[in-house]
C-alpha cells in the first residue's frame, strides 16, 4: 500500500537505499499522532525489500509485512512505563548476529522512554554499528534524550499533512473529514489528533454550545455554557481550544484577513460577531484564556475558572 504524504522523507530514503548511503541510525521526530511509527515501518519495509523499486510489494520480504512479521525487523517498545536496559541488551545481542544477506532493521518506538542506563547501553552500538544494521528511533520529545545519543542520530522531522493527504489517511481508517475543515485546522495537520476529534462525540456538542454562547450572546446561552462546563471538567480544555480558535478567527477577520480561518464554515457568524467588538477586546479575551489555562495549572478553583470564561462572551 502506498504511503500517503511525507514525500521528501520517503524519496530521500529511496535514494539512500539505491546509492547505498544509508546512515546507521535515524530519529523520526514530530508531534504525537503524526504517524512516526507507521513511517518507521514503511522505511523498514523499503530497506528490507529485495525488489527494484522499493518497496516493491511483491518480494518475500515485502509480503511478510502484510502477513505479520519480517525476521529482519525487530521492534522495541516500552513494556512498562520505560524502555529498560534489558530490552536494549537484547537488541544489542540480536545486532551481533549477522544476517544471511541484506540489512537488519531495528525500530525503537517512543525512544525517549529509554532510561538513561538504556540510552547509555545503546550508545556503544550507535558509535560502532555493524554495516548491516539500521536503527530507527521514533520520538515526539527528541530533546529529552541524552545529547550523546542524539548527536549520533540523523534527525528526520515529519511534516503536518495537507487537507488532501489527511482526507486519504482518514479514509483509509474508515473516517470522513469532508465538510469538516475546522477539524482539519484544529488538528494542525496531525492525523492522530484529527481522528481523536472525529471520534470524540463531545467535540461537536462542545462546539455547538460555544457557538451559541458567542453568537447568541444572551443570558440563556451563557447559563447553558456555565452549566455544561460546571458538570464536565473533562471537556474544559477542549472548550477553551474551541473558544480560542473562534477568537483568533475573529481577530483575523477584524484585521481584514479572510484566509486561514480555522472555523471557515462559520465565517458569517464570525463576521457579525466582529461588527460588535473591537480588535483590542478580542486580543484581551485570548490573553484571558491563556491566563485561565495557566492559573488552572496552578490550582485555581475550577468553578471560578468556569465563571471567568462565561463572563468572557
Ligand atoms: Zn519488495
Amino acid at each position: 500500500m502506498e504511503f500517503i504524504g511525507q514525500r521528501p522523507i520517503i524519496d530521500s530514503f529511496k535514494d539512500s537505499i539505491k546509492q547505498k548511503t544509508l546512515s546507521h541510525a535515524y530519529a523520526l521526530t514530530g508531534p504525537s499522532g503524526i504517524g512516526k511509527k507507521t513511517l518507521a515501518q514503511y522505511i523498514a519495509k523499503m530497506i528490507l525489500c529485495t525488489g527494484d523499486d522499493v518497496p516493491c510489494g511483491y518480494c518475500r520480504s515485502c509480503r511478510s509485512f502484510e502477513t505479520g512479521g519480517n525476521p529482519g525487523l525487530i521492534v522495541v517498545r516500552n513494556e512498562t512505563q520505560k524502555i529498560l536496559i534489558g530490552q536494549i541488551r537484547d537488541l544489542i545481542d540480536n545486532i551481533g548476529v549477522r544476517p544471511a544477506f541484506g540489512y537488519k532493521v531495528y525500530i525503537i518506538q517512543d525512544a525517549d522512554r529509554m532510561t538513561p542506563e538504556a540510552q547509555n547501553a545503546l550508545l556503544k552500538t550507535l558509535e560502532e554499528p555493524p554495516e548491516y544494521a539500521v536503527i530507527i528511533l521514533t520520538t515526539s520529545i527528541f530533546e529529552s534524550m541524552l545529547i550523546t545519543v542524539r548527536s549520533r542520530l540523523v534527525q528526520v522531522k515529519l511534516k503536518p499533512y495537507s487537507f488532501g493527504e489527511m482526507k486519504k489517511i482518514l479514509h483509509r481508517n474508515g473516517l470522513d473529514i469532508t465538510d469538516k475543515e475546522h477539524i482539519f485546522n484544529l488538528s494542525l495537520g496531525i492525523p492522530g489528533k484529527a481522528m481523536q476529534l472525529l471520534n470524540d462525540k463531545t467535540f461537536e456538542e462542545s462546539r455547538n454550545i460555544i457557538m451559541d454562547f458567542l453568537f447568541k450572546r444572551d443570558g440563556f446561552s451563557e447559563l447553558t455554557l456555565n452549566q455544561y462546563l460546571s458538570n464536565r471538567k473533562e471537556v474544559f480544555s477542549q472548550c477553551l481550544d474551541i473558544l480560542e480558535s473562534f477568537y483568533r478567527d475573529a481577530l483575523l477577520i477584524s484585521f481584514g484577513v479572510g484566509d486561514g480561518l480555522i472555523n471557515y464554515d462559520k465565517k458569517d457568524n464570525i463576521l457579525e460577531y466582529v461588527s460588535g467588538i473591537n480588535p483590542g477586546e478580542i486580543a484581551n479575551k485570548i490573553n484571558n484564556i491563556q491566563k485561565i489555562r495557566d492559573d488552572l495549572r496552578h490550582n485555581m478553583n475550577y468553578q471560578l475558572a468556569v465563571d471567568l470564561i462565561t463572563l468572557e462572551g
